[in-house]
């Protein structure tokens, strides 16, 4: 697909992976449609990537609230007058050992990092299959490919989210020409880890410090190119790793 002048939802653009997507594809020339639950800095974003030129929609969202998505799409339709692809990028990662039993905490993962992708691909779905063309990249994680500690319920969104896309992609690819991709990164460094509360995982992650990580720019340039192939190319998975990570 040509990036310029295409119509791209971002969801999480407030900060992070989403946030550096954003700039990433608007310099490109994309229309993008920034939303989260920070609207000031959504503003924020969307006022630098107007003073470099570029063009953005903001438009705040919950992930878990259906409704909200809708209203996404519906606003993004009204100002941009179609969709053409959809980053479901909004996620969490409040790692903590199962034995301790922070089942709010599970919960919210399921609710973001799961449902949050399905809410967003069932609201942008009937204009793309109208269209019979567009994108959906799913921010899954290598935590889809290997537990690591504290990840037992992360892990389990993460890999939900890849097999999820692997379905999607089987499912819409062939008979919609709607192409998929699973974006699955190792350590990235944004402010993720902020969401960890269970103190022996905070402490173990010290040790991730000292590793040299991906930057969100690199996630950006990933998803940049899965979306700007040929139609006729469905970049399915791309791992993404550090060097310095085993
Ligand atoms: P950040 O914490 O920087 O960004 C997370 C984004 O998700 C924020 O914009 C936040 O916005 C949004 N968000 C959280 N909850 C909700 C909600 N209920 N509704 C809408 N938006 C929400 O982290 P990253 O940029 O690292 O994370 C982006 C994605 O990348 C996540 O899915 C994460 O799991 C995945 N990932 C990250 C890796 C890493 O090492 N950083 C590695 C592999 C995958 P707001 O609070 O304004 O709503």
């Amino acid at each position: 697909m040509e990036i310029k002048d295409s119509v791209v939802i971002i969801t999480g653009a407030s900060s992070g992976i989403g946030r550096a997507t954003a700039k990433n594809l608007a310099s490109a020339g994309a229309k993008v449609v920034l939303s989260a639950r920070s609207e000031d800095e959504l503003n924020e974003l969307r006022s630098e990537i107007e003073n470099d030129g570029g063009k953005a929609l903001v438009v705040t969202a919950d992930v878990t609230k259906r409704e909200d998505l809708d209203n996404v799409v519906s606003k993004t339709l009204s100002e941009y007058g179609t969709v053409d692809t959809l980053i479901n990028n909004a996620g969490l990662m409040p790692l903590s050992y199962v034995k301790k039993l922070k089942t709010d905490e599970w919960e919210k993962m399921v609710d973001v990092n799961l449902k949050g992708v399905l809410n967003g691909v069932a609201a942008v779905l009937p204009t793309l299959t109208e269209n019979k063309k567009g994108n959906i990249v799913n921010i899954s994680s290598m935590a889809a490919h290997s537990y690591f500690p504290g990840g037992a319920v992360y892990c389990a969104t993460k890999a939900a989210v890849k097999m999820f896309s692997e379905g999607l992609r089987k499912e819409l690819a062939p008979k919609y020409g709607i192409n998929v991709t699973s974006i699955e990164p190792g350590a990235v460094a944004t402010s993720l880890f902020e969401t960890i509360t269970d103190e022996d995982i905070k402490e173990e992650m010290q040790q991730m410090k000292e590793m040299t990580t991906l930057e969100a720019e690199d996630i950006a340039e990933a998803i940049n190119y899965s979306i700007s192939q040929p139609n006729r190319v469905n970049i399915n998975d791309v791992y993404i790793v550090p060097t310095e990570q085993s």
